[in-house]
């Protein structure tokens, strides 16, 4: 990603975060980014504690894929339905 495009991304809050519906995501020196449903730039996801890296697990299981994270930092929590995002091959 260029520095350009960098810019431009914002910090979601995790508390601010609920019902967001994530479409991609990816883990970078600078935190994570989320792809979210109805928003056309990536947000960096920031803690409580002000941190933006999380320990981030996928789960794909019923009613629907999830990414569940957890701060490096202080613990906090939080799951996000995922959209678009292909199952593991049976
Ligand atoms: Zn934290």
């Amino acid at each position: 990603m260029s520095a350009r495009e960098k810019a431009l991304v914002e910090d979601l809050a995790v508390d601010a975060s609920g019902g967001v519906v994530v479409l991609g995501w990816r883990a970078a020196e600078d935190g994570l980014f989320l792809r979210i449903r109805g928003q056309p730039d990536e947000a960096r996801l920031r803690c409580r504690c002000g941190r933006c890296h999380w320990i981030v697990r996928e789960q794909f299981s019923e009613p629907g894929p999830r990414l569940l994270v957890s701060c490096h930092n202080c613990g906090v929590r939080s799951t996000f339905l995922m959209e678009g995002v292909s199952l593991p091959a049976p």
